[in-house]
């Protein structure tokens, strides 16, 4: 990496987190004593797990919800801790609770979604986390708003966190469905190109909401070379106190963990490497065609702002982009190009087609 620009981008030490994949995994919430000893008990049994977690403090949407156990949970996760050996992990929003997790030797903290997005609460915790050493994961923040997920990284790097790490637990967006949180994979993915040394990885369960979508999405973020998972697991997932729709058994985890292929983001096999250099330069050539084509019709697109200047015609005329819409999404059944997609690019070719029209008559 080349001078690096912000603190943030100091932040990484090469051996955090350690190892990849990193799997956490444990309930959203401790309740009891028993659960979540037998959860964790369960898990480390699997082989498969690298990191306890459980939800001590929960930022609920309205009171009287089940707001979390509290500071006596803790001992519980500190037994969990040392009967299997793995580290633990948990939620901090308060520098009470970094000061507490920190008394009961948590090893790894995180900051929640619903914390993310409120910069005097990550200042509160950034502070509280000054001359500790404790390495942090840092979930996106509920909307999706890059510069904030950035904004906490830089308040945690300038106080001094040195092992910083991102959790990718999706989005909340109006009217969506198939997700609790949508996953936006854009975003994740543009946080790894601006912050590449820092580890990132997915937490399926709050992005799916459901048990049904765990595995697909713990696989695409595989496939985007993320670092590792944190995964909700219960033992009686059907009466879990929170988020019980999304919880696994650890042996439903056992059986989903094994079920992924994980990947490398390389290989120094000479074919492969051969193979994929030959594709590539085929993508590269085809860019440079479609790149070459849109420079094209911008100029026609500005031939129209002139001719429609002459004319006095306004530059948008909603039928004509209707027209485009409905030609470009039955093209695209053809090509099998998804509508969402043709939305996008037409979104994106018609925005630049009326800047430089506006251009052409504003001269
Ligand atoms: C959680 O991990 O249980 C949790 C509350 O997650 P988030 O902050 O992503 O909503
Ligand atoms: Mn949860």
């Amino acid at each position: 990496m080349s001078q690096p620009q912000t603190a943030a981008e100091t932040a990484a030490t090469p051996n955090f987190p350690g190892k990849k994949p990193l799997i956490i995994s444990g309930p959203c919430s401790a309740e009891t004593e028993e659960q979540l000893i037998e959860t964790c008990t369960q898990l480390a049994a699997t082989g498969k797990v690298d990191m306890l977690r459980a939800g001590i403090w929960k930022p609920r949407t309205k009171p009287g919800m089940f707001e979390g156990i509290g500071t006596k949970g803790l001992p519980w996760l500190q037994k969990a801790r040392q009967l299997t050996g793995l580290p633990t992990t948990v939620e901090v929003a308060t520098p009470k609770h970094v000061e507490d997790a920190l008394a009961f030797e948590v090893d790894v903290l995180w900051i929640g979604a619903r914390t993310t997005v409120n910069p005097f609460s990550v200042q509160a915790v950034a502070d509280a986390l000054r001359g500790t050493n404790v390495p942090v994961f840092i979930k996106n923040p509920v909307h999706p708003d890059l510069e904030l997920w950035l904004g906490a990284v830089e308040r945690l790097a300038k106080a001094g966190v040195k092992n910083i790490g991102l959790i990718h637990r999706g989005f909340a967006s109006y009217g969506n469905t198939e997700y609790r949180n949508a996953p936006m994979w854009h975003l994740p993915i543009e946080m790894k190109r601006r912050l590449p040394e820092l580890p990132i990885i997915c937490d399926p369960s709050h992005i799916c909401g459901n048990r049904t979508g765990l595995a697909a999405v713990a696989q695409k973020s595989i496939n985007l070379d993320f670092d590792g998972l944190m995964l909700e697991s219960h033992i009686d997932p059907d009466n879990a106190w929170s988020d019980a729709k999304q919880q696994v058994t650890p042996q439903r985890m056992a059986e989903l963990l094994d079920g992924l292929v994980w990947r490398h983001e390389t290989t120094d096999q000479q074919e492969f490497l051969t193979v994929l250099a030959q594709l590539r330069e085929q993508i590269n050539q085809l860019d440079d065609e479609i790149l070459h084509l849109l420079g094209r019709r911008m100029q026609v697109a500005e031939s129209i702002g002139t001719y429609k200047k002459e004319n006095d015609i306004t530059i948008l005329q909603t039928s004509r982009w209707n027209e485009i819409l409905e030609r470009g999404m039955q093209k695209g059944d053809q090509l099998g190009l998804t509508h969402d997609f043709i939305r996008k690019y037409f979104d994106a070719v018609h925005l630049e087609s009326i800047n430089r029209q506006n251009r052409v008559m504003s001269k």
